[in-house]
């Protein structure tokens, strides 16, 4: 199978060209078709096995395929990682794959100063990756509102449990509309993980490498 059978739009493709991926890696190919078609994904996957592209292309694509609705230039889809090393990789990976497409990614996370994150949010951003303290943070202060997200990354699951990032998730949770397409991802499937899985997602398809 390589990219083109999974239906992917020209201009994420051209993108997929330039970063020379030959063909979907085994996550890709079972991830990317079920989440194109609005499916809610729960993903068992470690680093390393393209699971950044198995969750940013069926993202984007979704965003290209259905206009914003209503005015201005909300943000609609939510990337939540435990790290600020994994927020950077994604917000560049994510940026690769849409460099050929009107879409605007922003990265936030904490340990920084706020100014430059804040800059980028006002011109206006389409996908944002975040850790979960600075977007709490930021959505306190009023330069984020989660009232439009259509579509809800959590990567990285059981590291976030881990790490003791489960009250802000569940703080963060009533933030985000009821509608939408929500992907988990985890490298461990423990029953904690199961739970939280089975409180944000809708009958999602299960995926694992
Ligand atoms: P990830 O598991 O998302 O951290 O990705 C691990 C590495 O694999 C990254 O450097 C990606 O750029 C690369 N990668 C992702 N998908 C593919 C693919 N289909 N073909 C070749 N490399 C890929």
């Amino acid at each position: 199978m390589n990219f083109q059978e999974l239906n992917l739009p020209n201009a994420l493709l051209r993108a997929l060209r330039d970063k020379e991926y030959e063909r979907p890696t085994p996550i890709q190919m079972q991830a990317i078709p079920a989440a194109l078609e609005g499916r809610d994904i729960l993903g068992t996957a470690q680093t390393g096995t393209g699971k950044t592209a198995a969750f940013a292309l069926p993202v984007l694509a979704n965003l290209l395929r259905r206009p914003p609705v209503g005015r201005g230039r909300p943000i609609r889809a939510l990337i939540l990682t435990p790290t600020r090393e994994l927020a950077l990789q994604i917000d560049e990976s994510l940026g690769d794959y849409a460099k050929y497409t009107p879409l605007r990614t922003c990265v936030v996370f904490g340990g920084v100063n706020q100014r430059p994150q804040i800059d980028c949010l006002k011109r206006g951003v389409d996908v944002l990756t975040a850790t979960p303290g600075r977007l709490l943070d930021l959505i306190g202060q009023g330069h984020i509102s989660l009232k439009q997200i259509e579509f809800f990354v959590l990567d990285e699951a059981d590291r976030m449990l881990d790490m003791g990032f489960i009250h802000d998730i569940r703080r963060l949770l009533p933030l985000l509309p009821g509608q939408r397409q929500t992907l988990l991802f985890s490298a461990t499937m423990p029953k904690t993980i199961e739970r939280l899985a089975a409180d944000l997602l809708n009958d999602p398809v299960r995926v694992a490498v």
